[in-house]
């Protein structure tokens, strides 16, 4: 049953940049529209993972599927260049700083890549544009230029941008690390109403709190490795290990 299969799996994913291995053997899956969010400290491998999944990062050992694709299969460079390109057509990813291109209206920022990678007709893409925007609140900014945008505005028109291509899966990398406090929330609302709408999440944060709310399942990374993993009660009320113990206690 295609319900069943995983939306996301990840099996003995490793990595080394040089001498230093970032990913030890991590091994996490993801259900249709579940949600998980991965804490842990800086350095850990969050980010690596996450750009593993959709192959911006190579594993160098592991494999990653994608509803039962897999992502990380060896094919010779042509075919693999059209594979990958299909792939992250279905992954939509929201990066800490935005990425917006700044010469482009708010319009053309989204509508680009459904008119470049999927020939879609441009007031067809426009129409898709202004639905996005109505869902992140933001409507009103289909013409104006990203550098007239706030922070929280910006992430917004990305995760638009994002959701334009009608991925199976969104992909957050600390969508609200680089916010001022008071745009987080923007921001983290759209996120919670997209789990509302049951779309299949990863959430890499450091907002315990948010992460709480929003996950179905919390893992806790560190040092390249998963150390614990579990739904927000059992891993933030009742934490098995102490080296996650000790990282949530710096949240308290
Ligand atoms: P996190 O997102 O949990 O903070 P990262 O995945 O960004 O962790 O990084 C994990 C480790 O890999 C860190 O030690 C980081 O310095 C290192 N690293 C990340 N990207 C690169 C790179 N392109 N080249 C070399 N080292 C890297
Ligand atoms: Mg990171």
């Amino acid at each position: 049953m295609n319900d069943t299969r995983p939306m996301i799996e990840v099996r003995g994913a490793r990595k080394f940049f040089g001498p230093l291995e970032v990913l030890k053997g991590i091994d996490f899956s993801v259900a249709r529209g579940q949600i998980v969010a991965v804490i842990g400290p800086s350095g850990s491998g969050k980010s690596t993972l996450l750009r593993s999944i959709n192959h911006l990062e190579t594993l160098d050992g592991g494999e990653v599927w994608l509803d039962g694709v897999q992502v990380n299969q060896k094919l010779d460079r042509r075919s693999f260049e059209r594979h990958i390109n299909g792939v992250r057509q279905q992954m939509g990813m929201v990066f800490q700083h935005f990425n917006l291109f700044p010469h482009l209206s708010v319009a053309e920022n989204i509508t680009i890549a459904p008119i470049k990678l999927k020939g879609m007709a441009k007031a067809e893409a426009r129409a898709l544009a202004l639905k996005m925007l109505d869902k992140v609140g933001l409507a009103d900014k289909i013409d104006a230029f990203p550098a007239r945008l706030s922070g929280g505005q910006k992430q917004r028109v990305a995760i638009a941008r994002a959701l334009a291509m009608q991925p199976k899966v969104m992909l957050f990398d600390e969508a609200t690390s680089a916010l001022d406090p008071e745009l987080v929330d923007e921001v983290n609302l759209v996120m919670k109403q997209l789990a509302s709408e049951h779309m299949t999440m990863v959430i890499v944060t450091h907002e315990m709190r948010f992460a709480a709310e929003v996950a179905d399942r919390v893992i806790f990374m560190a040092d390249g490795a998963v150390v614990e993993e579990g739904s927000p009660a059992e891993l933030f009320r009742n934490p098995k290990q102490e080296r996650t113990r000790s990282f949530l206690k710096k949240f308290l």
